[in-house]
């Protein structure tokens, strides 16, 4: 512990972001980067504490006591390499991790955590700014051929994996770029897609193969693959999303959230390709249902499209400003969460269900909404419509940002007849082993929509488990 006292020394001081009045008039990362001695400082206040709650919360377990204290000696180095040890892409979860790190230090008691998450993309945006993260291929190959299918962050983690063990990892994506969901779900404001394209530059100089615009189960058989590869890992994502199954779906205007955002990344990354159709909310009444993130992320995307308003409406009750006792600390706060995006400019509503979609001449102009309580029974919290609370918020664009189900079943899972979970998900056994004993899985595949820190980390514990098996 290099300052004893810094945690009473210094303050929590964040970054901060750019100016609502800037940031919406592009798609440039709204959060901004803090010099290096405030950062030094911000590391200063770690206590490391006997029991880090810190990385017990950290899904990858990175060691933060530990880089903490070498990033306030000054050795940013040292502290990228044992970063690094746990985290391949500290890039990506520095930017849009939700920090459960944070929630669990125990400088969170006092409301005043840590800044871990930004020290973290300080410390590996130095390590790139120095040079000292280049491309090491592995010294010895070994002759084993491993393919990854789907190059989100659970994939990607696989193949880094993989390859630096020296095997032959080739990593195939339907879309016609890498990154899955950082790329084409996450809007660039959160995560810039140059990030993305260093990250995946270094991997193929290190012999890693991409092949894009490949889908397994379609342009290639999965059996063809399982043939040609000594094994398989199935990073394909959650990509089966939630319907809203009301009077009035299938009137134009009503898109799932991620056509809408996907839209928006490919145009800021490469033009529109003529194949896709443009959701734009300019100049349109946007209705975003569903309270969550990918949801907040519809609000911000519309703003930027100069849609006439947004308005966000949630099935579930208003969060709580402060914890409950029955979510105490250290685990992760639930608690109500104002995003970057909603301070930009929308309307939000709690405890909305929709009874129908109403509209004219085959398009929207209007969702009916109900108010719901929710009453506990019999240890379950169950939803009852209150009478009499039925109104109409006009809408000529809504976006359904109700989550994921599952994966895509049809095609490579159905192919190789994977045993699912009762979600539907691919069922896994200890190191993300699956039905199948050439074929392991990880990510959202496998737990269902989650985080990216999750998939990196479910990644990882695969390509340990290919590495085992094929050894
Ligand atoms: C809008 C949105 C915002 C989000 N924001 C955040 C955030 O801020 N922070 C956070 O931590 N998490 C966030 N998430 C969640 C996070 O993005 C996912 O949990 C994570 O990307 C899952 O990683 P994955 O590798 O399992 O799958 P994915 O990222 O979904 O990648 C799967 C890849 O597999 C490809 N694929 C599918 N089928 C095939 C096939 N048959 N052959 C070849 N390729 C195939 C897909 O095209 C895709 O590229 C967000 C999610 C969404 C939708
Ligand atoms: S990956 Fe997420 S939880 Fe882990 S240290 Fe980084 S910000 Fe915290």
């Amino acid at each position: 512990m290099g300052d004893i006292t810094g945690f009473l020394k210094t303050k929590r001081k964040e970054a901060g972001n750019r100016p609502v009045n800037e940031r919406i008039c592009d798609y440039s990362e709204v959060e901004q980067i803090l010099n290096s001695e405030d950062r030094m400082l911000q590391a200063s206040r770690c206590m490391e504490c006997g029991i880090p709650f810190c990385h017990w919360s950290c899904p990858v377990d990175n060691l933060i006591p530990e880089w903490n204290d070498l990033l306030y000696r000054g050795d940013w180095k040292g502290a990228y390499k044992r970063l690094s040890e746990t985290n391949n892409f500290p890039e990506f979860t520095g930017r849009i991790c939700p920090a459960m790190c944070e929630h669990g230090c125990v400088l969170n008691i006092q409301h005043e955590p840590v800044t871990i998450r930004e020290n973290e993309v300080a410390i590996v945006e130095r390590a790139f700014a120095e040079g000292y993260i280049r491309p090491q291929p592995p010294v010895i190959r070994t002759g084993k051929k491993v393919a990854v299918v789907g190059s989100g962050p659970a994939g990607m983690a696989a193949a880094d994996m993989l390859n630096k063990a020296g095997h032959e990892v080739t990593l195939f994506e339907k879309d016609e770029k890498a990154g899955g969901l950082l790329r084409y779900g996450i809007p660039d404001f959160k995560l810039g897609k140059a990030t993305i394209d260093r990250r995946l530059d270094i991997m193929i100089r290190e012999g890693l193969t991409v092949k894009t615009n490949t889908e397994i189960g379609k342009d290639i058989s999965a059996k063809q693959i399982i043939n040609d590869f000594d094994a398989v890992c199935v990073t394909i994502g959650a990509g089966h999303p939630r319907d809203l199954s009301v009077d009035g779906r299938n009137l134009n205007g009503i898109h799932f959230a991620l056509d809408f955002l996907t839209a928006q990344n490919r145009l800021n990354d490469s033009g529109f390709p003529e194949n896709i159709s443009k959701i734009s909310a300019r100049g349109k009444k946007v209705l975003v249902i569903g309270g969550g993130d990918t949801g907040s992320d519809c609000v911000g995307t519309s703003i930027r499209q100069k849609a006439e308003s947004v308005t966000q409406i949630e099935i579930l009750p208003k969060p709580p400003a402060e914890r409950t006792t029955n979510n105490p600390w250290p685990y992760y706060a639930r608690v109500l969460k104002t995003s970057t995006s909603h301070e930009e400019g929308c309307e939000r509503y709690w405890s909305l269900s929709t009874v129908r979609f109403i509209g004219k001449d085959g398009c929207i102009t209007g969702v009916e909404v109900e108010e719901v309580e929710w009453v506990g029974a019999n240890g379950k919290s169950v939803m009852q419509a209150v009478p009499g609370t039925k109104r109409i918020i006009e809408a000529d664009l809504v976006l359904l940002a109700l989550g994921f189900v599952h994966p895509v079943l049809e095609g490579m899972i159905t192919e190789l007849g994977l045993e699912l979970d009762s979600r539907k998900n691919v069922k896994v056994g200890k190191n993300q082993t699956t039905s199948h004993p050439k074929v392991f899985a990880a990510g959202d595949t496998v737990s269902g929509a989650t985080l990216v820190v999750r998939a990196i980390a479910s990644g990882r514990t695969a390509a340990k488990g290919i590495n085992t098996f094929l050894k």
